[in-house]
């Protein structure tokens, strides 16, 4: 689904709600007029009095008499109704619809304008519906990303230890979801983790995608392998729902988990060819992960996905020892 798309569902379903809750008002309300129809005749009552008083306002101070007259008739008025909604052991919020959220009264969109946080709230859990994500995360977010779980030991033939490099991919990461929106100084706007198994690429993929659906923010979370099976169906066998084909290369980020996993040769490469393409061409951002070295994707990938990849993703190297089989 594109973004576009879902927000015009969202508001759809704020107006089918508000439609619901108005309905399930008046029904209500009219089964209490029938067992007191001196309700209604009082609700009528104050209705039209309420205008009178309005015009008595609005003529102003010459109207200063009949303006107090019609006043107290509206006490009146609105006590007897009180009476009346208290024998039947009610009272006046019984007659006013019930709305999911009181705030924006099912509209989305507050008073002054700006979205409420119900409106904001459904764009996540929508985002995180969508990015095959929402379990995961509870347990792999920056706030859970433990530092100390990686050796302070120089590791050989790197310049500094895996601690001090996970503490440049975290400050990394975090300045990527902090400006995502950020247009200025894009010229690598896409990351490429690359490394062994087990050194928290994947965790790492997962804290971003955490931030920015936190953010309202559309990511998409697929294995290479997954992903390629899914192209493959949609060609070969049966046509996949457009929508889920389309945002693949339009949700603001995907994650390509595992590059490298998936069945290499001409379908392949020419399918991630148009997908990092097409991407690169809409301006979504892509995260992909790869146990691969740089070297070994220049062998596998054409030259035409490689450049690209070379051109505009920075790549991210993971070092250290496995991770997965240290205690915690
Ligand atoms: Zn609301």
């Amino acid at each position: 689904m594109k973004r576009s798309t879902m927000i015009r569902d969202i508001k759809m379903n704020y107006e089918k709600k508000r439609l619901r809750a108005h309905r399930k008002q008046e029904e209500k309300r009219n089964a209490i007029y029938d067992s007191v129809p001196e309700l209604e005749e009082i609700n009528g009552q104050i209705t039209r009095l309420g205008l009178s008083v309005s015009r008595a306002l609005l003529a102003g101070k010459s109207q200063q008499q009949v303006l107090s007259r019609l006043q107290s008739e509206m006490n009146q008025l609105k006590e007897r109704k009180q009476t009346l909604l208290q024998e039947l052991g009610l009272s006046e919020q019984d007659l006013q619809p019930e709305y999911d959220c009181s705030d924006c009264q099912d509209r989305g969109i507050l008073e002054s304008g700006k979205h409420c946080h119900c409106y904001q709230q459904e764009l996540i859990n929508r985002a995180y519906a969508m990015s095959n994500l929402s379990g995961i995360l509870e347990k792999e977010n920056f706030r859970n990303f433990r530092l100390d779980l990686f050796s302070d030991k120089a590791f050989p033939e790197e310049k500094s230890s895996p601690r001090e490099n996970m503490m440049h991919i975290l400050q990394r990461c975090e300045g990527f979801v902090f400006n995502f929106d950020a247009t200025t100084n894009l010229d690598k706007p896409n990351l490429l983790f690359y490394g062994a198994t087990g050194l928290g690429k994947t965790f790492m993929a997962n804290c971003i995608a955490k931030g920015l659906l936190d953010r309202g923010k559309i990511v998409i979370y697929q294995t290479a392998y997954q992903l390629i099976s899914l192209l493959e169906k949609h060609q070969f066998q049966e046509k996949q729902d457009p929508q889920t084909i389309r945002l693949l290369s339009t949700c603001d980020l995907l994650i390509l988990d595992d590059l490298g996993t998936e069945l290499t040769n001409s379908f392949t490469n020419s399918q991630l060819f148009q997908l990092v393409n097409t991407r690169h061409l809409e301006g979504t951002r892509t995260l992909i992960s790869t146990n691969l070295t740089p070297k070994e994707l220049m062998l596998r990938y054409d030259d035409r996905i490689c450049s690209r990849l070379f051109a505009y993703y920075d790549f991210i190297k993971f070092f250290g020892n496995d991770l997965r089989w240290q205690p915690k």
